[in-house]
């Protein structure tokens, strides 16, 4: 079977239901008047025939009934064989009770018929008059309540499928109106289903019909889902390049030094000279393989970092003294300010990686003869590491974007050790997952500031004694 549509399915609904109430109704309002009528009318003949019987009782040859013209209301008193003794002088015709049989013990209720047309409710009451049994019989037409009860049917059954014909096109008009915005929210899907694989992205807003309603809200959601997947894939997207970009260069060059050596034979001191070649471009093409791998267990929030007790100024030292060498080769001078002995709870290995990155950079990127001036100081609850070089500086336009993977804001000398620009995206990515925050300040031509922010978490250093507890950053 063919799936109808939401619009026909809620009208079917609407009308099916209209339709059900409606018929209910009518049918409880006609059984109601069915009912109520004959009673009333009972009643009436009832009240009607009480005093007569009173003053036939009490006056027995008075004739009053035969005497009787009152309009609407006939009367004949029978003798128990259902002979007529009296009757109303409007009765040109006597009343024909069509089966009902006169010998009755209590008042009873029928129909009757006045000559061939008039058909009229009527009561047989019973009564004893000097000891003979008679029956009043009083009539009155029933041609206007009969009337109003078929009235009623005939304009409930044109009434019904009136109402079913504008409930069926009042709820196709209102549901298709609402469901409007979910067929404009449909077409907009598709359209950037289409466009998934577009390299600028593929969302564009949805259309919000009303911010309040469901539909409305509904929509701001999807807004929200698909703008969120549409970046995180155009990042995905810009960092598989980046990546494969930085990559190329050190296997170009592998493969070019390759095939050189291979062209034709070559010496000793040839082979080893192109050796150190390899192990430059290898030492590069590791650096960015595990800075990649580092960041990614980063995105993931699967960056596992020890919480081991351990100096600050300590893991500061051994750095500055692992560069110090690269320093002297550029003239430039490390100024360590490192005397407060700060005990601090973290990644001893991660946190010396994330201080290299700074004290590589400033090296990298001061000129001769300058000096790095590496600080320590305890403020409100943190810890600060401040590296400070006299280098070339960062202008503001790209001040922004330099934590970002292989951002670069000046391209790096050859012989220089860089990250490949991702030096900086992990050591945020460090210091994050400690719980702290980097600061830059800088000024193109004379120098840049780094601030690591940590907080405190200090532990009193017990190495050797205490194990080490591993931390797993969700
Ligand atoms: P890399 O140094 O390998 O290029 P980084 O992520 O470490 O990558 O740095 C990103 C960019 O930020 C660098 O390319 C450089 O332009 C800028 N930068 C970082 N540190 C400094 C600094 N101390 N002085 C001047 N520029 C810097």
């Amino acid at each position: 079977m063919r799936t109808k549509t939401l619009r026909f399915r809620m009208m079917l609904l609407f009308t099916t239901v209209v339709g059900v109430l409606l018929a209910g109704s009518y049918l409880a309002v006609w059984g109601l008047l069915a009912h109520e009528v004959p009673t009333q009318l009972n009643r009436q003949l009832l009240d009607t025939a009480r005093p007569l019987v009173a003053d036939i009782i009490t006056e027995p040859n008075a004739q009053d009934v035969n005497r009787l013209d009152i309009p609407g209301e006939f009367f004949e008193v029978l003798d128990a064989t259902g002979h007529v003794l009296q009757h109303s002088k409007n009765l040109t015709t006597l009343i024909n009770l069509s089966g009902i049989s006169p010998a009755v013990s209590r008042p009873t209720f029928g129909i009757a018929a006045i000559g061939d047309a008039q058909s009229v409710r009527v009561a047989l009451i019973p009564f004893q008059q000097a000891n003979q049994l008679r029956v009043l019989v009083v009539a009155i037409p029933t041609l206007g309540t009969n009337r109003v009860l078929t009235s009623f049917g005939r304009v409930a059954l044109l009434l019904l499928p009136l109402s079913l014909l504008v409930t069926a096109g009042i709820s196709a008009f209102y549901v298709g109106r609402s469901l409007a915005p979910i067929n404009a929210l449909t077409q907009h899907a598709a359209l950037m289903a289409k466009r998934v694989t577009n390299r600028q992205g593929f969302w564009t807003p949805l259309p919000v019909s009303s911010p309040y309603d469901e539909l409305g809200r509904l929509a701001e959601t999807f807004n929200q889902l698909l703008q969120g997947v549409d970046s995180a894939v155009r990042q995905l997207r810009q960092f598989v390049t980046d990546a494969s970009h930085e990559l190329r260069t050190p296997l170009a060059v592998l493969h070019g030094e390759t095939e050189l050596l291979l062209s034709k034979p070559r010496s000793a001191e040839e082979y080893q000279k192109n050796l150190f070649v390899f192990d430059e471009e290898f030492k590069k093409l590791t650096r960015i393989v595990e800075g990649l791998f580092t960041l990614s267990m980063a995105d993931a929030g699967q960056l596992h970092l020890m919480c081991e007790p351990l100096y600050i100024n300590e893991v500061l030292e051994e750095a500055c003294a692992l560069v110090t060498s690269r320093a002297r080769t550029k003239n430039i001078v490390i100024v360590r300010e490192l005397n407060q002995e700060i005990a601090y709870s973290g990644d001893e290995a991660f946190l010396h990686q994330m201080f290299l990155i700074f004290l590589d950079n400033a090296i990298k990127y001061s000129s001769e003869a300058t000096q790095v001036r590496v600080t320590l100081a305890q403020q409100d609850g943190t810890i600060r590491v401040v590296f400070e070089d006299q280098g070339i500086g960062i202008s503001s336009k790209h001040l922004p974007f330099i934590f970002e993977r292989f951002y670069r804001a000046a391209p790096s000398s050859s012989g220089e050790v860089h990250s490949g620009g991702l030096g900086l995206a992990i050591a945020q990515a460090i210091a994050r997952a400690q719980g702290g925050s980097i600061e830059c300040q800088s000024t193109p031509g004379a120098g840049s500031t780094f601030t690591v922010i940590l907080p405190l978490i200090s532990a009193e250093p017990n190495l050797g004694s205490q194990p080490k507890q591993k931390l797993m950053l969700a």
